[in-house]
């Protein structure tokens, strides 16, 4: 038979997936002796059994019943007894944390016979009573599946019967009435009485904590959270006890360090004479723990060593929940804490410091992620704020804007210079001009996964998404929120990093941690208050941690000197892909206008030696910038219509000045040019390599830019290392016709001017035959770079620019996707193509360097892969070198996810 049914002191906290997270810690705090009540566990493996066969598991009944006598063996009393009865709390808990999603029934064996005995132990015949018309309530709505406004009503009408406001005014007389009248209810509503068999109940009970795992909610929940659909819930029994037992009573949350800033310390709340829903409702005020410690010396001092034992064994932020019970303490719950980007880091680092985790354990619990948050600019902690709502918070950034509530007027309120916060209760791709315009997006649906979120991460525009409390109406323009109305040209304040909203203008302030990671840790650290000091030092630490244990370098995605230096004050070890199309926009489109549009080889030339100069100064600039680090400069890769003027607008130019007499002569031929050069899929058309052979001098033009560059630098006295890269190579022949002529051209540079230069040629790895191909490609590469956005594209066989708007949205909502492929990695197929090409490729040239340059360079999932292939470096854009560092570093340890979710829920009170 298997194990369904477990004791507190059976288990442990690595059984989260059989105990869930409540049940696994629950049990290690029993085992280490501490005060919690005694209870025992059903598995959720008999939940799932449950959800797959509709029934429960045959052997569950007896070993519950096993279970219950043990327990009743322990404690020295009774379920439902006539005196001194046990009463028990039914909680769920799965292996995810899911608050509020699923179902609890307390003060479980309270029946007619029972109340007379609790009343006799208890000695307070108002609680009891009170006691059981909460069970009767929450058993009816959860297990019977009856409405709340079937209990309100009876209890208004006992208050209006009785002449008074509020609950706490109904004496004992009152509420055992009260418990007739729901018991009334019960049996009209449901046709059954209220079940006076402790068993019957209990058996219920867990019965519909399981069944609660697929509410609607939590169904959503668990999409939007990732949780596994079939995981299930197991369920905690745990003998009751109550924190609304008089004033020696009372009940409490606790963290042993804060959660919010990580600053060392405990902090908490705790309630008199209340049970623990009161807390986290905020019904009523809360003391802090120093309060409490003025209330109830005793067991605060028990508290408090708890809380150090707890923190010492889990060696880790601990969350607790507790109960205290006419004097004695109880801990009802522990987890390691959820916390906030900037409590991970400091919490972190002060463990190392406490000599209670290694450096290496510190760089496990924080994540890329977190330092991504932690570097986008924010609101002024210190500024007064009004809350408005609260969201999912989708898309990091601080974002100030008047609401509008369409797409148009977000583009004609933000081409007026205005910036506008989208509100819509959710986007779809017809709003997407309005994303655009926008600087803030708020949606009062959707997860984030939904259309809204994924779209404002592609464009790193801060939302929040699903702002539930929040009421839309898109026709009247106006959305309401606790009582709070916001209307069209009203100010909004959207943290994307918090999914918190303000109503008004909060002021914005740029990020500390920016500061130290562009100017070094003595500036920034230069007048800033402690915690932020204490924070920037705990990620100056990391940082140089995961420096010293990555293997893969972190090289930048950079375009110009100054893009490059940035990079470099980040942490950039060299450039990964300088895309050489952004040196050809601007006042020099013309000038490749005129290549295109050449009649003769002669025009052609002429305009290929226009261009050499200002390429030749741009190249200087880059590769000063990263002297002594290699720079890898891409050569021509968009195709070329991308440099010539709009097709349409073109057209109905000549049209219209045709009509009017002649168009101009250059008019014409430019839209020759064009019609000529137009593709239906210009993703897959002329571009990449296949330009740099068709249009002679082209690739030539930019090599021998390249290598003068180089050679000037060097005869200065300078130390260039340019690497020349040749984009969308599918076959080695292409390959090896650029190289023959970067080989001449650069010997022909160097002899000129004198010196010796060596600019090894690789290739970009973006097409699946170049990958499936990669042993011959590797005979004329020096070097592989994988352009998995490219690649990506090409495997999957979708144009990013189109399908992204189209149906990523759908995809992610139906589970064909759990992120975008754009963002991270596609691991089964598109990375294994980046590793058979690396195996394939270095199987030819053994050491073959390798790297990535597409968006995924920094991503952490993707660079976890990176690392586990066997990559040489990651390349990024500038302002995501750290996170890719701190990553690369991680990896190196092995640990994908950092320990501790960045998915915050604090809340200070
Ligand atoms: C790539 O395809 O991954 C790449 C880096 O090139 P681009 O994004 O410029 O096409
Ligand atoms: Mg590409």
């Amino acid at each position: 038979m298997d194990k369904l049914v477990y004791h507190f002191d059976e288990g442990d906290r690595d059984q989260r997936d059989l105990l869930g997270g409540k049940g696994a810690n629950l049990a290690e705090m029993t085992r280490l002796g501490l005060p919690v009540p005694p209870g025992f566990i059903v598995t959720t493996e008999a939940c799932r059994h449950y959800l797959e066969h509709g029934r429960l598991p045959d052997d569950l009944r007896v070993q519950v019943t096993m279970a219950l006598r043990k327990l009743e063996d322990d404690v020295g009393r009774r379920l439902g007894d006539s005196v001194d009865p046990l009463l028990v709390s039914v909680r769920s808990g799965a292996k995810y944390s899911m608050p509020g999603m699923m179902e609890t029934v307390l003060n479980v064996g309270l029946n007619d016979y029972s109340v007379r005995g609790l009343v006799e132990a208890s000695g307070d015949e108002r609680f009891v009573w009170d006691s059981y018309r909460r069970l009767i309530q929450m058993f009816g709505k959860t297990v019977l599946g009856m409405e709340g406004d079937d209990f309100a009503k009876a209890l208004e009408a006992a208050k209006a019967a009785k002449g008074v406001t509020s609950d706490v005014e109904l004496d004992a007389a009152d509420l055992r009435q009260l418990v007739e009248d729901f018991k009334v209810v019960v049996e009209d509503r449901c046709g059954r009485p209220f079940p006076q068999d402790p068993r019957e109940q209990l058996d219920l009970a867990i019965r519909a904590v399981f069944d609660s795992w697929n509410t609607d909610r939590a169904r959503v929940y668990r999409r939007r959270e990732r949780i596994p659909e079939d995981a299930g819930t197991a369920v905690n029994v745990c003998t009751m006890v109550f924190g609304n037992l008089g004033e020696t009573s009372g009940t409490g949350v606790c963290f042993t360090r804060d959660p919010s800033t990580g600053k060392p310390g405990v902090y908490g709340d705790y309630l008199v004479n209340a049970q623990g829903e009161d807390v986290v409702s905020g019904i009523r005020n809360t003391l802090s723990l120093d309060d409490f410690a003025e209330v109830d010396p005793a067991s605060y001092q028990e508290l408090r060593r708890i809380m150090r034992r707890l923190e010492t064994h889990y060696r880790d932020l601990c969350d607790i929940e507790f109960t205290v019970e006419r004097g004695k303490l109880w801990m009802l719950q522990t987890r390691v804490g959820k916390r906030t980007p900037a409590a991970a880091f400091r919490i972190a680092t002060q463990l190392v410091d406490e000599q209670l985790i290694t450096l290496d354990e510190a760089l496990e619990r924080v994540g890329g992620p977190q330092l991504a948050q932690l570097m986008f600019p924010q609101f002024d902690a210190d500024a007064e704020r009004t809350p408005y709502t609260r969201g999912m918070a989708a898309s990091p950034g601080a974002a100030v804007g008047k609401v509008v509530f369409d797409s148009a007027t977000a583009v004609e309120w933000a081409g007026r210079g205005e910036p506008v916060v989208l509100l819509r209760q959710e986007t779809n791709p017809e709003d997407l001009e309005g994303m655009i315009a926008a600087t803030g997006i708020l949606t009062s649906r959707g997860g984030k996964t939904s259309h809204a979120a994924v779209v404002a991460r592609g464009m790193g525009k801060t939302a929040v998404c699903g702002a539930e409390a929040l009421h839309v109406d898109e026709e009247e323009k106006v959305a309401r929120a606790d009582g709070v109305e916001v209307r069209e040209g009203d100010l909004l304040s959207v943290d994307g990093s918090t999914g918190e909203v303000f109503v008004g203008r909060l002021p914005v302030v740029a990020s500390p941690v920016v500061t130290y990671l562009e100017e070094g840790l003595e500036p920034a650290l230069d007048g800033v208050d402690d915690d932020n000091a204490e924070l920037i030092r705990a990620v100056d630490r990391l940082l140089a941690h995961a420096d010293s244990v990555r293997t893969m370098q972190v090289r930048t995605n950079a375009d110009t000197g100054p893009d490059a230096l940035r990079a470099r004050r980040m942490g950039a070890e060299g450039i990964g892909l300088c895309r050489t199309e952004h040196m050809f926009l601007g006042d020099r489109r013309v000038l490749i206008e005129r290549v295109i549009l050449a009649d003769s080889a002669g025009e052609r030339d002429e305009a290929l030696a226009a261009l050499l100069p200002p390429q030749r100064e741009d190249f200087e600039e880059l590769l000063a910038a990263m002297d002594g680090l290699p720079a890898t400069i891409r050569l021509l890769d968009p195709p070329l219509h991308e440099f010539l003027p709009d097709r349409a607008e073109l057209m109905v130019r000549v049209a219209r000045a045709e009509e009017q007499g002649a168009a101009a002569e250059a008019d014409v031929r430019l839209l020759a040019a064009v019609d000529r050069l137009h593709e239906s899929n210009p993703m897959l058309g002329l571009r990449g390599v296949r330009l740099g052979l068709v249009v002679p001098g082209l690739f030539g033009g930019q090599i021998r830019a390249v290598a003068e560059a180089a050679a000037h630098l060097i005869a200065e006295g300078h130390d260039p290392r340019p690497e020349i890269m040749v984009p969308l190579v599918g076959s080695l022949m292409e390959l090896h016709l650029v190289r023959e002529e970067a080989a001449r051209i650069v010997a022909e540079v160097a002899e000129a001017a004198g010196v010796a230069l060596e600019i090894p040629v690789g290739t970009m790895i973006e097409l699946p035959r170049a990958a499936l191909t990669a042993f011959r490609i590797a005979e004329e590469a020096d070097f592989f770079s994988f352009g998995t956005n490219d690649l990506t594209q090409t495997t999957w066989g979708f144009s990013r620019d189109d399908v992204e708007a189209a149906f990523f949205a759908a995809y992610l909502d139906k589970g064909v996707f759990t992120t975008s492929p754009f963002e991270s990695l596609d691991v089964d197929g598109v990375g294994r193509l980046v590793d058979i090409g690396t195996r394939e490729g270095r199987r030819t040239r053994p050491g073959l360097k390798t790297g990535v340059c597409g968006e995924h360079g920094g991503d952490p999932d993707s660079i976890h892969f990176f690392q586990r292939v066997g990559l040489d470096y990651v390349s990024c854009s500038p302002f995501r070198v750290p996170v890719a560092r701190l990553e690369a570093g991680r990896a190196v340890l092995g640990k994908e996810e950092a320990d501790t979710s960045d998915d915050v829920e604090i809340q200070r009170s």
